[in-house]
């Protein structure tokens, strides 16, 4: 596998979290697998295996491969520190590091020739995302030997709005090949892509969920790919990530002092007043009984702000309190800081982020909100469902694979959805919400629904490994 992130090395989203759990998981199963990172700054750990000699930009580079073993994974660090040993993994703020078609394109160079050099053969090569996605490319044009003779290439999309995009210049300087610019390989809009790269030289292209998998072959959800991904329709595959249980479980979470589960729920009790105490909210047996919701999250408009933004008004006076934990825009943070000011009795906001209270708002509030615009897999409404916190979510991505809409006739389901991206659809689902709470065996029931799914990364690690089989033997 070559990725730009994975943890615990390098880390700034749930691309990280993939790429170290799921070769863990096909490590399980038999499964030996490499994965291939930059060495960033910060990563300490690793013995010199080699090197490698890649063309750059101004003629060959020598760059090194180290090397550290955990849980029957390899994980081969990139050594070359022009372009890795830097304070930031793609630039500063919003301003992405001027060389990344360089310093990415040498990631996937180097994973290649030290792949074909291996001594045992790969059946596959698994890129992530755009910073891998020349792999797949190269694999094609030239890459393709020694060891790597055989390997089939995939390429996993974790997100489209990322999409690699540069300058066709850069093709001359880093010496791939010039006809590469062209509407059939890289070319995009008079620019080249990486990510398409990925998408149109791999056997297989894969994305985190079912639903998206469809979605991004519709104008809306394409950001221009639509077309591209319609024309890989028949190998394009959707697999929901899964979740890491030892690290989200009610029953063994360090940071509940009551640990909870299906068959004793008083501790998701404690969780709560211990909540309300936490960010200051009124705590006494009558506030108890309120409601609380819960949200984690960036603070942007994919993931629904603006939405939110139209309910600041609205939120505070529900028969509900609600406690917010994210990081993002600017005018996002001030708003919600001056709601929160306005209405301390019943809107918390904490600006940052904080992955101890992000476990404690799971477990202590009653409903977690996830109104996304559009949303590849999303992680935390799996972790509500597992901490018996009802998911309230716009229908989108992997929230419509994994959360089920309570019928309002049998009362069956795991969480309260909505269609449409309008503040008004998602009051209605908020309200809906708010109305089954006030049954406490039916909500009950919802709970317990929920907490009974299974999110685990062996179930997807073994649609990959069938992917892989089939990659393999075509
Ligand atoms: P995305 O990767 O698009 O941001 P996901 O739902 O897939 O969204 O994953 C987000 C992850 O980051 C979750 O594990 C979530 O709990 C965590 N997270 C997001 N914001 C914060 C925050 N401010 N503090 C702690 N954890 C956060």
């Amino acid at each position: 596998m070559v990725a730009s992130e994975a943890a615990p090395f390098a880390k700034t989203g749930g691309l990280a979290d993939v790429v170290s759990a799921l070769p863990r998981a096909l490590a399980r199963f038999g499964h030996a697998v490499d994965v291939v990172i930059p060495r960033y700054r910060g990563i300490t750990t690793g013995e010199r295996l080699g090197h490698v000699t890649v063309p750059d930009v101004d003629g060959p580079i020598d760059v090194s491969i180290d090397a550290v073993e955990h849980d029957g994974v390899r994980t081969l660090f990139v050594d070359h520190p022009g372009y890795y040993d830097r304070p930031h993994l793609y630039g500063v703020g919003n301003d992405d590091y001027a060389d990344n078609a360089a310093r990415f394109a040498c990631l996937a160079r180097a994973a290649i020739a030290w792949g074909a050099a291996a001594p045992e053969p790969y059946a596959v090569v698994h890129a992530h995302d755009w910073q891998a996605g020349l792999v797949p490319v190269l694999l094609r044009r030239g890459g393709g030997v020694g060891a790597l003779r055989d390997a089939a290439a995939i390429f996993t999309i974790h997100n489209l709005a990322y999409q690699g995009l540069f300058d066709a210049s850069w093709l001359g300087r880093l010496g791939l090949d010039a006809d590469l610019v062209h509407m059939s390989a890289l070319e995009y809009w008079g620019r080249i892509s990486f990510l398409k790269g990925g998408i149109v030289f791999s056997r297989f292209v894969t994305t985190v969920s079912p639903q998206y998998a469809r979605e991004i072959q519709t104008r809306e959800f394409g950001f221009g790919f639509d077309g591209i991904l319609r024309s890989r329709a028949h190998d394009l595959v959707g697999i929901l990530n899964g979740i890491d249980y030892d690290h989200w479980n009610p029953a063994r979470d360090p940071y509940l002092s009551v640990p909870y589960d299906a068959s004793r729920l008083d501790g998701k009790d404690a969780a709560k007043r211990q909540l309300l105490e936490l960010v200051g909210l009124p705590a006494g047996d009558d506030d108890r009984c309120r409601p609380l919701v819960g949200l984690i999250s960036r603070m942007v408009d994919q993931k629904g702000f603006d939405l939110l933004a139209e309910l600041a008004d609205e939120l505070p006076r529900l028969e509900a309190s609600c406690v917010l934990l994210g990081t993002g825009e600017r005018r996002y943070e001030d708003l919600w800081r001056d709601v929160a000011a306005r209405y301390p009795d019943r809107i918390a906001v904490r600006i940052g982020f904080d992955e101890a209270l992000a476990h404690r708002i799971e477990a202590g509030a009653d409903l977690f909100l996830m109104p996304s615009r559009f949303e590849p897999c999303g992680l935390n409404q799996m972790y509500s469902l597992r901490y018996g916190t009802v998911p309230v979510v716009r229908a989108t991505g992997g929230l419509a694979d994994t959360v089920r809409d309570v019928d309002a006739a049998t009362g069956e389901g795991t969480g309260f959805t909505f269609a449409e991206a309008s503040a008004a659809a998602l009051l209605a689902a908020l309200r809906r919400a708010l109305a089954r709470y006030r049954d406490p065996a039916a909500w009950r029931r919802i709970q317990l629904a929920g907490m009974r799914q299974d999110f685990s990364w062996d179930a997807s690690a073994r649609q990959y490994a069938a992917l892989y089989e089939r990659a393999y033997n075509k």
